[in-house]
């Protein structure tokens, strides 16, 4: 396990990219930033809603644009940007997370009372634990199978409306520096379904004995001649904002009504900001299994984030790190055990095959399983 000189990205995180002098291709783009000319981006985002507002006309669609949201601070950013700095007429669509937070029920409603038109897609519950389950006991990753109707719906709803532009919002190839991905590194976000956690998968992927392709039509990404015969355009809003960040996009969804995680224990999130994954608890779960898997979770992202736009030392990043990273509250497991209907003990024996064993040890007297490695230091496994 070997870490980025400038920031804390190991090099355990899959389609992770390092330069000779073992920087990590998010830094690197972190400097590249500083030479981009904003001017530029910034007209050719305006030409992009220009195109997409004459395209709607021609076609008779009822939208300029489709945002996926989940009313999070990046989605709340896009929506209110594309509607109030572009002008364009935009439909929002959301994807229900199963077990939706109270707090992520308020930022959805927060976000469409800012006036908008949404289209709610929720695939069948009972078919969402079933393949949950499923893809815990397969991947070890309990919310992949949300992950599928959660990118395909805005594409989908883009096809069906005849609505000639998607608008996405950060471009993980950049962000994280996942440039191994089928994702690029422009501006174009019509591969979006390429990132590491679809890796480009399809419906397919969930069909078994009781579960039939026809069941899962909201898992499927929709066919990509399909989305070029049609002229659809999909773009990252980062990619033409030089504003954005997650800071930014934070501070500009708070003044708007987003709240976050703010009573929880950060032991218990895992992290030591609010604002990110605030409508499913499983999320945080997922990242506790993430760390295990490759010694890195949430805590590790943010840190990196934040080292890189220059608001923390990688030396406190580290302190930070150690002390949240691949924590999760006992109450998100027993919640996940009731959702898919087994004992916490089960959980346990599950997660245990997919703790990376070269990086963690077991503790024989506490049972539980403790880095080998040292935060930020190189590590042969
Ligand atoms: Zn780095």
């Amino acid at each position: 396990m070997k870490y980025c000189k400038k920031c804390l990205q190991p090099d355990t995180r899959p389609g992770i990219k390092f330069n000779e002098d073992k920087i990590c291709y998010a830094c690197l783009y972190e400097e590249e930033k500083k030479k981009i000319d904003w001017e530029t981006r910034k007209k050719e985002l305006i030409e992009i809603t220009e195109w997409a507002k004459e395209k709607s006309e021609e076609n008779c669609a009822p939208y300029d644009c489709v945002i996926g949201v989940s009313g999070g601070k990046d989605s709340t950013l896009q929506a209110i940007y594309a509607k109030e700095k572009l002008g364009l007429k935009v439909l929002l669509v959301n994807c229900e997370p199963d077990e939706i937070t109270e707090v992520g029920k308020h930022n959805i409603e927060n976000l469409i009372q800012k006036g908008f038109d949404i289209i709610k897609m929720r695939p069948n519950p009972q078919i969402m634990k079933k393949i949950t389950k499923d893809a815990f006991y397969r991947y070890g990753n309990p919310v992949k199978p949300s992950e599928y109707p959660l990118w395909a719906s805005a594409y989908i709803i883009a096809l069906r409306f005849d609505i000639p532009l998607i608008i996405q919002g950060e471009n993980a190839a950049l962000t994280l520096g996942v440039v191994n991905t089928g994702l690029g590194t422009d501006g174009n976000a019509v591969n979006v379904n390429e990132g590491n956690t679809l890796a480009g998968g399809n419906a397919n992927d969930w069909v078994s004995d009781d579960i039939s392709l026809r069941e899962l039509y909201m898992y499927q990404f929709p066919d990509k001649e399909e989305i070029k015969k049609k002229n659809i355009k999909a773009i990252y809003l980062q990619y033409y904002l030089k504003e954005w960040s997650t800071i930014y996009n934070q501070d500009f969804a708070i003044v708007r009504g987003l709240l976050g995680r703010s009573t929880e224990s950060l032991y218990d999130l895992g992290r030591y900001r609010r604002f990110s994954s605030v409508d499913s608890d499983m999320q945080i779960l997922n990242q506790m299994i993430k760390y295990y898997k490759f010694g890195f979770g949430s805590t590790t992202d943010q840190a990196c984030c934040d080292i890189r736009e220059g608001r923390l030392s990688r030396e406190d990043a580290i302190w930070l790190v150690e002390e949240y990273d691949g924590k999760c509250g006992d109450k998100y497991i027993s919640e996940f055990c009731k959702y898919i209907n087994i004992t916490v003990e089960e959980f346990w024996n599950v997660t245990e095959k997919f703790i990376n064993k070269k990086i963690f040890n077991k503790d024989i007297r506490t049972g539980k399983w403790l880095p080998k490695f040292k935060v930020g230091e190189d590590f042969d496994e």
